[in-house]
């Protein structure tokens, strides 16, 4: 079933579904409410100041509209609950007035002023509490489909598709955990009566998830026993070769890190390797020596990464070291169609060794004489169904999966359980430390002074403010402000741009661009700063409402600077949660970072990011929900090796659902 075959949802919603990534009939099953609000009327015997509050009533007067300025009404009104009557105040609600005549039940919540008997609402809903609770789930919203409207919609999907919801675990550890069906916990967590079976209902969806997720794992690791790889004859006195023609000395993590690849390589086995380092501790020198090694035993090198700017970037960088030697070739989607013609033939017939480009580079109609070697950048790992694809090509090649954001190690032996894992956690000698300040947001003044300071020097600076969410109502600092703001502070003098998640990516790219060539001193952007670019001469990161961030992010994010050898800084600026960010201050390992992190705020800032996208749990949190994962992870191994005639259905789904994303 598809999602515009539920009566209800036109050609309109369907289109704004889409927009939150909800796609098929599962999908908005399976969009989880953000929170629930617990709706309780409030005993005003009991209250105390400026705490929250809520009552159901009736609109007692015809609501008033006043216009304050553009973009800023209030509208007031009166609601007689059974025993009092509150004055009612709500801001740039004017919309909801044809819906509130005299008589209408109302539920209100806000903050009650005493003083005045009036209550500034922050939100206002049709209906009645009574003497319930009442759970309300909050979803994720876009501009255009209301709270009311998804919760309808999933619901309506819900009693569609009702019979056909399967259980992706088996019978016996459904009975064994004294389970729900899926069915019913979905009913439950989009439609909580209490907090209890809310609360059952929960972990039922998680234990399902991580169940799956790791039934996973464990399948691509048995996959990669098989003994099907390229065997290859590197000695080591080739890798010391090659580390004489470098323009640096290698750390000895790099070294190690690069031992272990040439060990894979020479194996039958195919490399299932993720190596993982912090911001700028060099691991794309790595990966290319490992293309170089590829090369000579006479195979070619497919680099792959998320955008175009970072190809062009490893593309630069690759041509500077290898120079002549080998031939490497850049295909991206802006490619002339010539030369991507002539290099598709060059892939054919093998004249091209190593070629860098996105995603495409292993799809079907690229065909390659012979493909040795896939490393792919700041990605995710891809699935059985993509390496299938290259098998019934012909081709086994090893694969390396580089990545930035470390992940603690009992994590990491549970969630790649299918990699080999390398670290490299030394960070090349002579680098600079990165000056971390922070500012108070009535700061603003000296975060500009000191800005200034390094633009009068001819350099850059990024500058990052978290995107305000069309549902979010809290005060968080726009992109567009912000670029006022620096406008009227540096536009005379300075270029400024910007970019944001939402802009086309040529355009993106094509400021980025400018960026890189120092055309822009000041790069305005929310977080989709590309993980990984390098612009030596950029000296300063300044992050807006920095707290919205995880430590893992700002440290990211502070990696994009100090790339040359210009002294730089970064500059996070909050007033609120201070302390976490002085962390921040103290230390500039990434590790220990990512450890904060987990204890601070579970898994879902690091898994969160764009680097990890096979990581993203629809419910379950790898930190909060750990035991269950252990668990499930046990299970799910058990399941897979030795499932009984019933439950081959179940595995086959799994095993299928497993090559087909
Ligand atoms: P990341 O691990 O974040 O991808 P990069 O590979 O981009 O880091 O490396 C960051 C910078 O450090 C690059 O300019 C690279 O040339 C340089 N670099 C890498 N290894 C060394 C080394 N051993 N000594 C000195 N500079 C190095
Ligand atoms: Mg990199």
């Amino acid at each position: 079933m598809e999602l515009n075959d539920i009566k209800g949802i036109g050609p309109k919603s369907l289109t704004l579904l889409n927009k939150l990534n909800i796609y098929t009939v599962d999908d908005l099953i399976t969009y989880y409410p953000v929170r629930y609000d617990v709706l309780k009327r409030t005993d005003f015997k009991e209250l105390d100041p400026d705490t929250k509050v809520i009552v159901d009533g009736r609109v007692e007067s015809i609501p008033l509209v006043i216009r304050i300025k553009a973009g800023l009404n209030k509208m007031n009104f009166r609601i007689a609950t059974d025993d009092r009557i509150f004055g009612i105040s709500i801001f740039n609600r004017a919309f909801l007035k044809q819906h509130l005549g005299v008589g209408t039940n109302v539920i209100v919540i806000g903050k009650y002023d005493s003083t005045k008997n009036i209550i500034t609402a922050s939100d206002i809903k049709l209906g009645t509490l009574g003497n319930a609770t009442k759970i309300e789930p909050v979803y994720h919203l876009t501009s255009g489909l209301t709270n009311k409207n998804i919760s309808t919609f999933v619901n309506l999907a819900l009693l569609s598709i009702g019979k056909n919801i399967n259980d992706n675990i088996p019978d016996y550890l459904i009975e064994k955990y004294n389970f729900s069906s899926k069915k019913i916990a979905l009913n439950i967590i989009h439609n909580p009566s209490n907090i209890e079976k809310l609360k059952e209902a929960k972990i039922r969806l998680k234990y399902e998830e991580l169940f799956e997720f790791m039934f996973k794992i464990h399948y691509l690791k048995r996959e990669n026993t098989k003994l099907d790889g390229i065997k290859r004859k590197i000695y080591k006195k080739d890798l010391e070769n090659i580390y004489k023609i470098l323009p640096f000395k290698l750390t000895n993590d790099q070294k190690n890190v690069l031992e272990e690849i040439r060990n894979d390589l020479n194996s039958e086995k195919r490399m299932n390797r993720l190596l993982q380092g912090d911001v700028g501790s060099g691991k794309t020198i790595v990966s290319i020596i490992a293309m170089y090694l590829n090369y000579l035993s006479g195979y070619q090198s497919a680099l792959m990464v998320p955008t175009e700017i970072l190809a062009n970037q490893h593309y630069q960088n690759i041509k500077k070291i290898l120079g002549g030697n080998v031939n490497v070739e850049l295909l991206t989607g802006s490619t002339p169609k010539k030369d991507k013609q002539r290099i598709y033939e060059g892939l054919a017939n093998g004249t091209i060794s190593i070629i860098i480009g996105t995603h495409a580079l292993i799809q079907e109609d690229v065909v390659y004489k012979n493909l040795g070697l896939v490393v792919t950048d700041e990605q995710h790992r891809f699935g059985v169904n993509q390496r299938d694809n290259l098998r019934n090509k012909g081709l086994t090649p090893d694969v390396l999966y580089m990545s930035a954001t470390p992940i603690p190690r009992t994590y990491a032996l549970t969630i790649y359980g299918d990699m080999d894992v390398s670290t490299i956690k030394e960070l090349p000698k002579g680098r600079q430390e990165i000056t971390t300040i922070l500012k108070k947001n009535e700061e603003i003044e000296d975060v500009l002074n000191l800005m200034y300071e390094e633009l009068k020097q001819n350099h850059q600076i990024y500058v990052i403010a978290p995107l305000i969410e069309e549902s979010d109502t809290s005060n968080l600092t726009s992109v567009n402000e912000l670029k006022d703001k620096m406008n009227k502070a540096f536009g005379k003098k300075y270029k400024i741009d910007l970019v944001h998640g939402k802009m086309a990516s040529g355009m993106k790219d094509d400021i980025m661009n400018k960026f890189s060539k120092g055309e822009i001193d000041i790069l305005i952007s929310t977080t989709v700063i590309e993980v990984g670019i390098d612009v030596k001469n950029a000296s300063q990161m300044v992050i807006f409402d920095a707290n919205r961030f995880g430590l893992s992010t700002l440290h990211q994010l502070r990696g994009r600077v100090g790339r040359g050898n210009i002294k730089s800084s970064c500059i996070l600026i909050s007033s609120q949660d201070t302390k976490r960010l002085e962390i921040l201050k103290t230390t500039s390992d990434g590790f220990k970072l990512s450890e904060e992190d987990f204890k601070l705020r579970g898994s879902g800032d690091l898994f969160g990011t764009k680097q990890s996208g096979d990581m993203f749990f629809k419910i379950a949190n790898i930190k909060e929900d750990y035991k269950i994962l252990v668990q499930a992870s046990k299970d799910a191994l058990e399941f897979l090796n030795k499932a009984s005639i019933s439950n081959l259905k179940i595995r086959d789904n799994l095993i299928n659902k497993i090559k087909h994303n």
